[in-house]
């Protein structure tokens, strides 16, 4: 039988010479693929108490719309600088190459809400963390980040867990 990592594929050098992407595109197009994932991701989560997803610019909204759909809760985007409409609060990171800011509406977490962060890889854990920052600046209580592919070497897991995160992936 096929598991997730076997429906994710990897490009050379995209976006750039020397990056091994991981494209993500084929398991969402495989509707096994896709509900296998879906399933594994919210696993971890059985008869725990969530109020909210938050799903990270643009292949968290995927993940985190079908995750929020299936726990009936509701779903909260975390967008790129200038993409959201109403009140924002802004969190700036660090890039490979550069800054970034990322943004959430300053209405969409009520304090003590309990939310859980959606992504599909994690990496150096820069997005994750600014993610991590604009929630709790809400009054947000993280219980979980979850993700499909996990690159340890890379040190995302280790910034998280040293943040006090629970971080759960599917595959390496
Ligand atoms: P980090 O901030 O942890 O270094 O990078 C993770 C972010 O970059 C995530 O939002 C993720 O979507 C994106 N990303 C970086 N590398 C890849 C990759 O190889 N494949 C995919 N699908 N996303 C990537």
């Amino acid at each position: 039988m096929k598991t997730v990592q076997d429906y994710i594929r990897t490009i050379v050098d995209f976006p750039h010479e020397g990056i091994m992407f991981r494209d993500v595109t084929t398991l969402f197009a495989d509707p096994r693929g896709f509900r296998m994932a879906i399933d594994q991701m919210l696993h971890p989560y059985a008869g725990i108490d969530i109020d909210k997803v938050v799903g990270l610019e643009a292949r968290g909204f995927i993940l985190g719309g079908a995750i929020a759909h299936q726990l009936s809760v509701g779903f909260v985007p975390i967008r790129k600088k200038g993409k959201l409409p109403g009140t924002t609060i802004s969190q700036e990171y660090t890039l490979e190459y550069g800054e970034a800011i990322v943004e959430i509406h300053d209405d969409a977490i009520q304090a003590g809400e309990k939310i859980l962060v959606v992504d599909d890889l994690l990496a150096t854990g820069g997005t994750a963390e600014a993610g991590i920052k604009l929630i709790e600046r809400l009054g947000g209580e993280i219980l979980s980040c979850a993700f499909i592919i996990d690159l340890p070497e890379l040190g995302g897991r280790a910034k998280l867990e040293a943040m006090g995160m629970d971080v759960h992936a599917l595959c390496a």
